[in-house]
């Protein structure tokens, strides 16, 4: 069951990052169909790519924050639970950068 008060499609803070090596992929993703585009790699590792602050990955708008490749999102972010200490760390850093760009579609302000 999803606690009300962790719905991640109306989140997201889990996707946003400064850091350009915050999603490395694991063996486990070798079998995922993820783009091809959304990836580089450093060092012998491959790394989901993240641009302006989030995971490319990650579409904003109308008050949603919704990953684009669900199905094949790599295996960290599966084992990324919803009202979890790191989901609640996640949220209490990037709550506010989630509000902003999620909402900007329709906000004034
Ligand atoms: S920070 Fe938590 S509630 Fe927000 S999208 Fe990630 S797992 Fe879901
Ligand atoms: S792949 Fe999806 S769930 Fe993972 S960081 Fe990117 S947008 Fe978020």
């Amino acid at each position: 069951m999803t606690d009300p008060l962790f719905d991640c499609v109306s989140c997201g803070a889990c996707c946003f990052s400064r850091n350009p090596r915050y999603l490395a992929l694991l063996p486990w993703d070798a079998s995922r169909d993820l783009p091809e585009a959304g990836l580089f790699s450093e060092g012998g590792q491959r790394f989901v790519k993240f641009e302006c602050g989030h995971c490319v990955h990650l579409q904003l708008g109308d008050g949603k924050a919704v990953c684009g490749v669900y199905e094949d999102r790599p295996e960290a972010c599966r084992a990324f639970r919803a009202g979890s200490f790191e989901c609640i760390k996640a949220r209490r850093a990037n709550g506010i950068m989630g509000e902003r760009v999620r909402d900007r579609d329709g906000e004034p302000a």
